[in-house]
């Protein structure tokens, strides 16, 4: 039996103590029991806590995730858009461009061959409004029929169109044309596109040197008295291309250019033709009254539409 019990005695000065080693350890055991299970219920306890923040990570992990995909959605929808821009700003810059070039309006200021233009840099406002239905419709109008002055330079209109009597043939004849004195050797211009119907030299009309160019819609220019032809019969020309230098061939009393417009054969006035110009559109509608511009603005307007098809259904795609 006592071997079972291990007694330590403690003497001192006091006298002595005795102490149960087995009863000693056994308390020492039951401590740490008590601090191992406390340590496990806290595991577990931390375990659990942090798991709770896992799952919640992870959620909030995942919302984020399908915001982000919707982000991504968002963006490609935003740049196939962009790109969709792109390409419609792209249609209506060429749109634009043509149509300028239709016009004959510098793209960057430079002044244009003919001068009813202003010659200005044109906004970017301008050139949407040219962009207008209306305005392409003015603009092939511009193209198509004799419009503006056939040359830049020269002294002073000398002659008007108009009865008279001929200062040359001394008898009363009809002054078909309008007459720019000028210096031998000034540019002269188409005033629209057309085909050169007759170019040639010591005509003996007493136009001398003559260019006709035939226009779209019935209309025709003759430029008389020219020095050099710089285009030939059959030749397809611009509205502002450069076709003769002016001269003083033919009959005639001084270096000058005799402009006639004709329309289905018949002399007009070339003057308001002359003046015509974008900003004055309407002007000739109603100051020249011998073409059935009603008619002629309406087949346009037709031909215009019938161009606009193909075009449109290209944006739409
Ligand atoms: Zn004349």
């Amino acid at each position: 039996m006592f071997s079972n019990r291990l007694v330590l005695m403690i003497t001192d000065s006091k006298g002595s103590r005795i102490l149960n080693i087995n009863a000693f350890f056994k308390r020492i055991a039951f401590y740490i029991v008590v601090f191992i299970l406390t340590l496990i219920f806290f595991s577990i306890i931390s375990i659990s806590v942090f798991r709770h923040e896992l799952e919640y990570i992870a959620k909030n992990n995942n919302t984020l995730l399908s915001e982000y995909q919707k982000l991504l959605d968002k963006n490609s929808a935003l740049n196939d858009k962009i790109d969709q821009r792109v390409e419609e700003l792209a249609l209506v810059g060429d749109r634009v461009e043509h149509l300028e070039d239709l016009v004959g309006l510098p793209l960057d200021g430079v002044p244009s061959d003919t001068d009813e233009y202003e010659k200005v840099n044109y906004g970017l406002q301008d050139r949407l409004e040219v962009a207008s239905l209306a305005g392409v419709q003015k603009a092939f109008v511009m193209k198509f029929i004799p419009n503006g002055y056939p040359m830049d330079y020269y002294r002073r209109i000398s002659d008007t169109f108009g009865y008279r009597i001929h200062p040359i043939l001394q008898r009363k004849h009809l002054h078909a044309g309008v007459d720019f004195s000028a210096e031998i050797g000034t540019p002269i211009y188409a005033t629209a596109d057309g085909v050169v119907e007759f170019a040639r030299k010591d005509y003996n009309g007493g136009y001398g040197n003559l260019i006709k160019i035939d226009h779209s819609f019935g209309f025709k220019t003759y430029y008389a008295h020219l020095n050099d032809l710089l285009v030939k019969r059959g030749d397809f020309v611009k509205k502002g291309q450069i076709i003769a230098y002016s001269g003083n061939s033919g009959i005639s009393t001084g270096p000058h250019l005799h402009y006639e417009i004709r329309f289905l054969g018949a002399y007009i006035d070339p003057q308001i033709f002359i003046e015509w110009n974008m900003r004055d559109f309407d002007l000739i509608f109603t100051k020249e009254i011998n073409i059935p511009w009603q008619s002629l603005l309406a087949t346009i307007n037709n031909l215009m539409e019938q161009m606009e098809l193909p075009s449109s259904q290209v944006a739409q795609k």
